[in-house]
């Protein structure tokens, strides 16, 4: 992955105080309200925080909800962004946006109106209770792996030696050849 600056050395928390700027990749979902404006607004967000900024967006796409099928389909996306934040600070960021725009924490795969995740930071591997980076299910999820190959079809899932293109040919074959829906052209912040 073209990361700005490797970030192999650095730790995880909070109160470093400089760092250099590392492309990371959010993944964004919603299926409640108005999911493609909640994106947006989502988007807007991140891109206002202190120490990110947000240099490209996927397509939209929609998907089948995981878990319970009581619920409307999701919409998904991908931004890249370039980041000074720690990779734990980054979660708070989103966990802060995700609380303000009225996220409410209900039943595991339940409906939401807004899900933030962090996929990758750089080429970081973290394994940590309330972190894992990159995402622990994103090579199985058809609605990151599309999205994401938009953006970085060539690179390579730090954990897994597969390149994310080879992980989303074998998740379409798992399910039949069968690719996600586009909802409607990026919304790119920059
Ligand atoms: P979710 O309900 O899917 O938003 O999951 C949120 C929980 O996943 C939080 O408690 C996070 O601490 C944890 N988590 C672990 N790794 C990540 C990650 N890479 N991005 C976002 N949340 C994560």
């Amino acid at each position: 992955m073209t990361n700005v600056h490797t970030t192999r050395t650095f730790g995880t928390g909070t109160n470093e105080a400089v760092r250099p700027a590392v492309l990371a990749y959010v993944g964004l979902g919603s299926n409640l309200g108005d999911r493609v404006g909640n994106l947006r607004k989502a988007l807007e967000m991140i891109d206002c925080e202190n120490g990110v900024g947000i240099l490209r967006v996927s397509s939209f796409c929609e998907s089948e909800p995981l878990g319970p099928k009581d619920q409307p389909d999701f919409i998904n996306a991908v931004a890249e962004v370039q980041t000074s934040l720690a990779p734990r600070s980054l979660l708070e960021a989103l966990q802060r946006i995700e609380l303000e725009m009225g996220r409410a924490r209900a039943r595991r795969w339940g409906p939401r109106l807004i899900d933030l995740d962090i996929l990758l930071y750089g080429d970081l591997v973290v394994s940590e209770p309330d972190l894992v980076i990159p995402h622990r299910l994103m090579h199985l999820r058809g609605f990151v792996l599309e999205p994401l190959c938009e953006l970085i079809p060539e690179a390579e899932h730090p954990a897994r030696g597969l390149r994310f293109c080879e992980l989303l040919d074998r998740v379409e074959r798992a399910a039949g050849g069968r690719r996600l829906s586009p909802v409607q052209a990026p919304v790119c912040a920059r």
